[in-house]
């Protein structure tokens, strides 16, 4: 089913946080940029990315805080 938000669907919130890690990596996004975590809609029952959240995804910032996040975009940069 699509969903009126018209947003990518995640079936589960693993995926959509596998994804949401993936887009920061490709796109080299500062830690507060892009999408900051994952949600369950309330219109098509799937996830989705928020750009919005109050806090970060837990995944998400343990990669931040750890430099893995900065050391994939740079071997990412180099290639
Ligand atoms: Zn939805």
């Amino acid at each position: 089913m699509n969903c009126p938000t018209g947003k990518n669907q995640y079936s589960t919130k693993l995926l959509a946080e596998t994804s949401l890690i993936d887009v920061h990596i490709h796109r080299n996004f500062q830690p507060d940029q892009g999408p900051q975590d994952v949600y369950e809609c309330e219109f098509c029952g799937e996830w989705h990315f928020t750009s919005k959240s109050p806090k970060r995804n837990e995944r998400l910032q343990k990669m931040i805080d750890s430099g893995e996040m900065r050391r994939i975009q740079q071997a990412r940069e180099w290639e």
